[in-house]
């Protein structure tokens, strides 16, 4: 029998035998890519996603890119040709064994974090790819951006999760451009992961107390890279519908239910780490949803002897914490009855007196009347918080200052470590190629990317060849743009005539902007038609321009719903049907392709509410040029040659702001943006627009990519004492 692997090798035989029954139906020659296909490294291989689409392209589409599905249900006929294909089979090959390497590596052991203790990343979603769809949006991006990075460095790394059942809703939008959600079944047997078995090869399965039950859970293994993601799960027939539920929707809008969910990712991902023998070095807490585990952790300190506030000191030394949201709305609170009522035992084992517990969530710990929320319980048990920006830091020292009563703003123990995007899953194959072309060998290293220096080649890139690769973008966007928006629209009801608008007319040559981002009124849409006349004079002028924009409202969020439909009363002018288009269901596939496509993204937040924002990195790591608000990230990368900004004038009155800001948006593109695109040589270039975007990757490449981001974690957060 195999010898039961335990610490962050637990479940890797699970995910070997699943791959394995996969391989079983392929033939020979293609079997190693069921291997492929149980990790999600693929992903940011720059032949992964290619491969699979020339095996059969219209499958591929149709299994939403999910690679275990799509071997499950390709047809015989369409992988006996493939097995006959050699390069197909040579490229399979090539892919295993790049992966087989890349897991083979030794660990990158730094500091504290070793294989035995490696970093525990608590998050309540993680994106890496569409097809595990356990993530809403950026906060779940940046954790499966950062799980994609610790695997690129070795670092042992493991993350915590929840297997949501029915994951994030799905968005369909009516001819009124109202909203509408659904949500369907994730059907983990179908995608790239494996119930994690113990001995007697059944699940392991562990109980945490929530309410007044023992709710069990199963443990899922996900392969990212060299990363494993954990992630329960209660779909449990010997659970009742109620404690079933808890990991089933991602946000789940009762709050009760989402406060089970906290319970269930924090106490919950503490147990399954000690069933699977993995005692972290570091617990990261990322975002406030998982703090419950640090009361989990007090409870066992108490059981040694210690006192509560002996125990807290011990935990808050394994403990970091990092806090993304720049509104006090955002940072819920409970009140003792509801906590009491998800969590009894838990408390209970803080002693007879709850109340010290509560005390840590709350603003005011003397209040008892104050209820408690997950941002002031982490923040008051990690040695260590930061914020996601500098901006963002010094938002969120002011926003928490009363939790440290008698010190000034300044001295608030927040710091910032600001976000970057993983490189290799957000900058195109294409991009790529041609940065291999021009800059130094091993450019992409972790030691090489984020030194300027490296960057520098940039400069000597053929203008024709750096353009070359932004059009083939933007051809490929646009052709999916029309097919999509030609369904959309015949599936809304429009009008045969405004449905074939989006065939006949929308234009990969004319000047494209992107606005794809959730649906909150802070994130300002509606800046974009503010004043409609013009926006509408400049969709049609003599130098035209395109909108292009996505994104969910929360189910609950009225006025981001009311947002988008005020964006679609545009469609009674005749001039838009041709040069705006809504995408629907946004989602990490989507933001690729509009990040890479688009020339210009476009961010509107209100400051300083933006904590950071990701997917202007994403865009410039494919000259995808920014015009944004200096608020967030861009604050720290705008340098006046690398795309556009909108200055952070902060001003009460919020109406005098957007119209200030609108006008100013304005007459960047007309006096700026549109000139400099259109201005060609004789060629057809733009050289102006050509030398932005070489600024635009020089100055960004290097500084917000993730291996910046994680080299910041690990210097100043995980090994900082
Ligand atoms: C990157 C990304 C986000 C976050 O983008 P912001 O700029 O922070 O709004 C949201 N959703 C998806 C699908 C993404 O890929």
């Amino acid at each position: 029998m195999e010898r039961r692997r335990r610490g962050i090798a637990s479940g890797e035989r699970d995910i070997r035998r699943a791959a394995q029954a996969l391989a079983r139906y392929l033939p020979t020659r293609l079997a190693p890519l069921a291997s492929i296909a149980y990790n999600f490294s693929w992903v940011w291989h720059p032949d992964g996603e290619q491969l699979f689409r020339d095996i059969d392209a219209h499958r591929w589409r149709l299994c939403g890119q999910n690679a275990v599905r799509f071997l499950q249900e390709t047809p015989e006929e369409s992988l006996n040709r493939a097995a006959m294909d050699e390069s197909i089979v040579a490229r399979a090959e090539y892919l295993c064994e790049a992966m087989e390497q890349t897991l083979a590596r030794p660990a990158r052991e730094d500091g504290v974090v070793t294989t035995e203790q490696p970093v525990a990343f608590f998050c309540a979603e993680f994106g890496f790819h569409r097809s595990m769809p356990v993530y809403s949006g950026g906060l779940g991006v940046l954790a499966g951006d950062i799980l994609k990075e610790a695997s690129d460095q070795a670092l042992p790394f493991v993350g915590v999760g929840l297997m949501y059942r029915k994951g994030y809703f799905h968005q369909r939008v009516d001819a009124r451009g109202w909203q509408h959600e659904y949500w369907y079944e994730t059907d983990p047997e179908r995608r790239a992961c494996a119930k994690v078995t113990g001995n007697d090869g059944r699940p392991i399965s562990i109980k945490v107390p929530i309410w007044d039950e023992e709710v069990a859970f199963h443990i899922w293994r996900v392969d990212v890279g060299r990363s494993p993601l954990f992630l329960l799960d209660t779909e449990l027939p010997e659970n009742t519908p109620r404690t079933r539920f808890i990991t089933s929707r991602l946000y789940e809008g009762n709050r009760q239910v989402r406060l089970a969910q906290y319970a269930m990712l924090g106490v919950g991902g503490l147990l399954a780490l000690d069933a699977l023998q993995i005692t972290p070095s570091v617990i990261h807490m990322n975002e406030g949803h998982p703090a419950t585990v640090t009361l989990e952790l007090v409870g066992r300190e108490m059981a040694q002897g210690r006192s509560f506030e002996e125990a807290s000191e011990v935990v808050r030394q394994r403990v970091v914490f990092t806090t993304h949201t720049p509104v006090p709305a955002g940072n819920e609170t409970y009140t003792k009855d509801e906590i009491l009522a998800v969590m009894p035992r838990v408390l209970r084992n803080l002693g007879d007196d709850v109340e010290a517990a509560l005390r840590l969530g709350r603003i005011n710990p003397d209040d008892r009347n104050e209820s408690s929320g997950m941002t002031a319980l982490a923040i008051r048990m990690s040695r260590s918080t930061n914020a996601v920006s500098r901006i963002h830091g010094g938002v969120s020292r002011g926003m928490w200052q009363p939790l440290f009563p008698g010190r000034a703003v300044e001295s608030v123990p927040i710091t910032h470590v600001t976000n970057g995007a993983h490189l290799p899953s957000w900058m195109t194959p294409q991009m790529r190629r041609l940065l291999d072309r021009h800059l130094p060998d091993g450019w992409q290293a972790p030691e090489r990317v984020t030194d300027p220096a490296t960057w520098r080649a940039v400069d000597k890139i053929p203008d024709a060849e750096l353009w070359a690769v932004s059009r083939e973008s933007s051809h490929r966007m646009a052709a999916w743009v029309r097919s999509k928006t030609v369904t959309d629209r015949l599936t809304r009801g429009d009008t045969i005539d405004y449905v074939m608008q989006a065939a006949q007319t929308f234009d990969p040559e004319v000047l494209t902007l992107g606005f794809a981002r959730r649906l909150a009124s802070y994130k300002r849409l509606y800046l974009l038609t503010h004043d409609r006349d013009r926006m509408l004079r400049m969709l049609d002028g003599p130098r035209p321009l395109q909108l292009l924009f996505a994104g969910k409202a929360h189910p609950m969020d009225d006025d981001g719903k009311r947002m988008l439909e005020q964006m679609f009363s545009l469609k009674s002018d005749p001039r838009t049907g041709r040069r705006v288009a809504f995408l629907e269901d946004y989602d990490i596939g989507l933001a690729s392709l509009l990040t890479a496509g688009c020339d210009v993204w476009i961010n509107l937040p209100r400051p300083t509410l933006e904590a950071s924002g990701t997917s202007g990195i994403k865009a410039a790591f494919n000259a995808t040029l920014n015009l944004s608000v200096l608020d967030g990230w861009w604050a720290e990368a705008y340098d006046g040659t690398n795309g556009w900004a909108i200055a952070d004038n902060r001003e009460e009155n919020h109406a005098v702001q957007d119209a200030r800001d609108a006008v100013a948006l304005y007459d960047l593109l007309e006096r700026e943006v549109v000139p400099l695109f259109y201005d060609r040589d004789a060629n057809g270039i733009p050289r102006g627009w050509v030398a932005r975007m070489k600024a635009c990757l020089r100055t960004i490449g290097p500084r917000f990519c993730a291996t910046r981001m994680l080299d910041d974690y690990v210097r100043n957060i995980y090994s900082a004492r």
